[in-house]
């Protein structure tokens, strides 16, 4: 199929726009010149339920709502439109609110960049001790862009904003000073928007002698869902299939991440064909989600997904609670009604299904799980552990909130039984800023 893709400049000559009504095309351009927006032929054709529009879980999955905006910001952009504001004075309006919106959570920035030879290696985070993340500089962009999407500032104007990486020395000679590494994680944006001569120039590299505490390659996608032909019929679709072959014959784990958030992604004929397409090069695709308000805060959901996943191979990995960024507040759903979601459609699956961890938020300290609502000696209590540690002995251990209902991430949470912290705040607070407490330890 050709690739036809829709923006905020051309999305009304997509031919069910006509659907739409003025209104909803106004607000479409409105949300969309703070958040980015992009959509393809195959979503729009395939995916997208437009009997069901403005309901349609695709359809919010993929189109700016207005609701994504807080009314006074809507107001603002709005009225800019109205009075026939010039595109300056827009995209001044536009960045201001982008900037209030927590564009790069969990302190990405800052502290997830490592140093190699007195020098910051841009595009790459190394937060959890065995993975590396890689974030390639033409990997940068997706085949349809999330209206939920926590990378939303890779694809906005902001370029300060961005995180980046070209395929360089400096990142193979890091991995080879840190034997603890055995995971690099390629993501984005989607690293599988790039062509397969320059994937090859990022994954080389990485499958060369020197580098054998690799053990395995994650790519993180989105392309099963919403770019299927990228291995059917693309130029270079069997370029990249062999690409995953020699990954494979190199010895090391190809980890296909890809993300699903409703079932409808699964069914088409050319998900299916994609996915063992992608099997057969000897890939193991693992599937991760947010959970989501207006999309998929449903356990019925949930477990129809993991179930259809499993029928087709594929290994349930992660649930997410949408994260503090963007538009959080349309999206997410609280931490105590998520575990809810999730205890449901786990109880209702076999164990095939039940890999799948979570709900979990990536956050400051690490991936934080909600495991549930207890009574402590008379005090209700929400349940909470670390899947993952900025420091690895976190991990596992189990620690208690006082309960919330409407808490929706774990910044809004107060440790239980009277405690000032959690027992890793202190700890994490040194992690992170080193000097004001070294006389602490004088
Ligand atoms: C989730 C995540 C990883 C990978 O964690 P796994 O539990 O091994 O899948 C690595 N780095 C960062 C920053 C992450 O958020």
């Amino acid at each position: 199929m050709q690739y036809k893709a829709y923006t905020i400049a051309n999305f009304r000559n997509l031919p069910q726009a006509s659907s739409l009504s003025e209104e909803q095309l106004r607000d479409i351009e409105i949300v969309g010149s703070v958040f980015p927006f992009r959509v393809n032929n195959y979503v729009a054709d395939r995916l997208i339920d437009w009997s069901r529009v403005p309901e349609d879980p695709m359809f919010i999955a993929t189109f700016p709502q207005k609701e994504m905006l807080v009314p006074k910001d809507y107001r603002a952009m709005a009225q800019l439109f109205q009075t026939g504001a010039d595109r300056d004075a827009i995209h001044n309006a536009a960045n201001q609110i982008r900037l209030r919106l927590n564009p790069h959570p969990a302190g990405q920035q800052e502290y997830n960049t490592p140093i190699f030879e007195g020098k910051h290696l841009n595009g790459v985070q190394h937060k959890y001790r065995q993975t590396i993340l890689l974030f390639p500089q033409h990997g940068q962009n997706c085949h349809a862009f999330c209206t939920f999407c926590f990378r939303w500032p890779q694809f906005t104007g902001l370029e300060e904003l961005k995180i980046a990486s070209s395929a360089n020395h400096d990142i193979s000679a890091y991995i080879a000073k840190h034997p603890e590494i055995t995971d690099v994680l390629i993501t984005g944006g989607d690293p599988l928007i790039m062509k397969t001569r320059m994937l090859e120039k990022y994954i080389e590299p990485l499958l060369s002698p020197e580098l054998s505490n690799i053990r395995a390659i994650r790519i993180g996608t989105r392309t099963l869902t919403y770019w299927p032909y990228r291995f059917l019929t693309d130029d270079d679709s069997g370029e990249l299939l062999k690409l995953f072959q020699r990954i494979r014959k190199s010895g090391k784990h190809l980890a296909f991440m890809a993300q699903f958030n409703h079932p409808v992604e699964l069914e088409t004929d050319e998900v299916r064909e994609a996915i063992a397409k992608i099997q057969d090069a000897g890939a193991i695709i693992r599937t991760q989600s947010p959970l989501l308000r207006h999309i998929n805060a449903d356990p019925h959901i949930w477990a129809e997904m993991w179930q259809k996943q499993v029928s087709l191979n594929c290994i349930p990995y992660y649930m997410f609670i949408a994260r503090n960024t963007g538009a959080q507040h349309y999206f997410s759903v609280p931490l105590v009604e998520a575990w809810q979601i999730y205890k449901q459609a786990y109880q209702s699956v076999s164990g095939l299904c039940r890999t799948v961890r979570g709900p979990s938020m990536s956050c400051l300290p690490g991936k934080i799980q909600v495991t549930g609502v207890h009574d402590v000696c008379g005090e209700k209590v929400i349940g909470l552990q670390m899947l993952q540690g900025r420091n690895p002995d976190w991990v596992r251990r189990p620690f208690f909130a006082e309960y919330d209902g409407n808490a929706t991430w774990y910044t809004d949470l107060k440790p239980a039984f009277g405690e000032k912290g959690f027992f890793f705040t202190e700890e994490l607070e040194q992690i992170l800023d080193p000097g004001e407490f070294e006389t602490g330890f004088e």
